[in-house]
């Protein structure tokens, strides 16, 4: 494939269809990297990145083999998205540049437990359709829809729903409420087992499920299940 090379300040810019729009993308990963890492509470020490604009999914298939419409390749620094229009999706970037930045400036862990890291990569993205972390778990709550901790901590992937990651991004908002932005390493590196041993809460699944239990009720309506669809995606 032969790809055209842009270099901005911020990203390396590929594109394999016809010249990128450099000045775009170099801003908007210049910006979404400030956020993301004030957000993580981490300094934004990661190398520039290469970004590999694709059409849609079917090309990002051919080019990663991989069935989603953006890919984060932590071990290249590389992200690959099929965003190849003239409004980028900003969702989809912070996305998948929260799971590279994530691997390089959070203490190093030989896989990162899923769903950790895509309650990051869904969490860095402030709210979603005007509705907090908080309100969506709350939403799920009520519905019923919430993974089990064992669901959660066991196959995560395999649970193969939107829901899922809105979800495990209201159990990061609910550890960073709680316990602030230190709390994040501790879930990255070693799960709620952690996050209790650090924090001393006994159960910190249960500790959830309670605090979602004690949000006023005007956050659960069904509105806010229907956006999980726009802002969890599966990327
Ligand atoms: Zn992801």
């Amino acid at each position: 494939m032969n790809w055209t090379r842009a270099e901005g300040e911020h990203v390396v810019l590929y594109d394999f269809r016809e010249s990128p729009a450099l000045a775009v993308f170099d801003r908007i990963i210049g910006d979404l990297r400030a956020e993301i890492a004030t957000r993580m509470g981490v300094d934004d020490a990661m190398a520039k990145p290469e970004l590999f604009l694709v059409l849609n999914r079917e090309d990002l298939r051919r080019v990663t083999g991989m069935e989603a419409a953006g890919v984060a390749l932590s071990q290249h620094n590389a992200l690959v998205v099929a965003d190849r229009r003239n409004r980028p999706n900003r969702l989809l970037i912070r996305h998948e540049l929260t799971h590279l930045m994530a691997a390089a400036l959070l203490p190093a862990v030989d896989e990162p437990i899923p769903w950790v890291s895509e309650g990051l990569a869904t969490w860095t993205t402030p709210e979603c359709a005007g509705h907090s972390h908080r309100a969506f778990g709350v939403a799920l709550l009520e519905a019923d829809l919430l993974p089990t901790r064992a669901q959660l901590e066991g196959d995560f992937y395999a649970l193969g729903d939107v829901y899922s990651y809105s979800a495990a991004a209201s159990l990061v908002d609910f550890a960073v409420e709680s316990w602030g932005r230190d709390s994040i390493p501790v879930l990255w590196q070693e799960s709620l087992a952690g996050l209790e041993e650090w924090s001393g809460v006994a159960d910190a699944y249960s500790a959830w499920i309670a605090y979602l239990g004690e949000t006023p009720a005007k956050a659960r309506t069904l509105d806010d299940l229907a956006a999980v669809t726009t802002c969890a995606a599966d990327t």
